[in-house]
């Protein structure tokens, strides 16, 4: 008998979720995993008024939150991530990111004050979490969990496809992507990587992948646009700026989908060289960095999971 193929596309956590889901039961994995997908974004997003996000922004300052343990355990890993990066991954940068958002709106740079007044509220020490609670010390402070978000509810949902049974699934939420076992025909799933400067869709390489999880974070992805000059949405907290980096993407594969979001977040803001290190330093499976010299960089052993789809130069570093 043909195996059941579920493929079906969502719009969630504000972003598109494709899922390709292999197993007897497909529909209902499918269905429990929207279920949780629903759960995740009430939870994790910034703009619903009853999510633990907002009810922890909301008593920035004045009180300590109680927090799911699901919730505790993302913040505990962002907070993980922001010390192996040297707080280049940092959730705390949300006043920063509204500053920016507004500037958009108002076709305006902020001002060095503006961002000044933010940074003061940025700084990770801010953030207090104990076991079951967390507290944010100043009024005015905020979390973001655009930069993991996304790999967590990946993680959550593979796990949900393991747990019921599926034979092979595939998940891409919002460009964080990751497969289980092999396609239903028996080959790898294939992971296509956007090319920066190209209309969506132009990939630069494809990279097979089973049970592993493929996650870009880029300057091409989302920016806006003031006076003129193109200001993307990854923050770099030392200077209250989009990160000044030396590359257009940065492309990690990990088991963990949740580590992979985080670090490609970082290692675009550290740039080449220390974004380099910082994969070393994680044991992730590895990185392809994209230059704005349009060359690649690739730590060891990526290049088993990889096909170059253009003439690029490229290093194993
Ligand atoms: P990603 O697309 O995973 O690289 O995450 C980018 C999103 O994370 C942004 O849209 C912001 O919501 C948030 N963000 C921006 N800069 C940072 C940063 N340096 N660390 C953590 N999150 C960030
Ligand atoms: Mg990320």
């Amino acid at each position: 008998m043909p195996e059941i193929f579920y493929e079906i596309q969502d719009f969630l956590m504000n972003t598109n979720v494709e899922q390709k889901i292999v197993g007897d039961n497909s529909s209902d994995i499918y269905n429990t995993a929207m279920k949780e997908l629903h759960r995740l974004e009430s939870m994790m997003s910034f703009y619903k008024e009853a999510s633990e996000v907002s009810l922890l922004n909301r008593q920035s300052g004045k009180e300590v939150v109680k927090l799911s343990s699901e919730m505790m355990l993302v913040l505990q890993q962002s907070e993980y991530f922001s010390i192996l990066s040297e707080n280049a991954f940092n959730i705390m940068l949300s006043p920063l990111i509204q500053l920016w958002r507004s500037a958009g709106k108002r076709n305006e740079l902020p001002s060095d004050n503006d961002i000044e007044n933010a940074l003061y509220l940025c700084n990770s020490d801010n953030l207090v979490i104990c076991e079951e609670t967390a507290y944010l010390k100043k009024e005015g402070c905020m979390i973001d969990l655009g930069g993991i978000g996304k790999g967590f509810a990946a993680d959550v949902c593979c796990n949900i496809y393991k747990d019921m049974g599926a034979k092979s699934a595939f998940i891409n939420l919002g460009g964080n992507v990751k497969a289980i076992g092999n396609r239903a025909d028996g080959k790898q799933w294939t992971v296509g990587i956007q090319h920066p400067d190209k209309p969506r869709g132009n990939c630069y390489c494809a990279i097979m992948c089973s049970d592993l999880s493929v996650v870009t974070s880029g300057g091409y992805e989302r920016y806006q646009e003031i006076n003129g000059v193109k200001y993307h949405h990854i923050l770099d907290g030392r200077t209250g700026y989009p990160s000044d980096t030396d590359l257009k993407s940065v492309t990690v594969i990990s088991k963990s989908s949740t580590q992979a979001d985080a670090l490609s977040t970082a290692a675009f803001v550290m740039g080449l060289k220390r974004g380099i290190d910082l994969i070393y330093a994680s044991k992730c499976v590895g990185a392809i960095f994209f230059t704005t010299s349009n060359e690649i960089y690739m730590t060891k052993g990526v290049n088993q999971n990889l096909k170059l789809l253009e003439r690029m130069k490229c290093y194993e570093v």
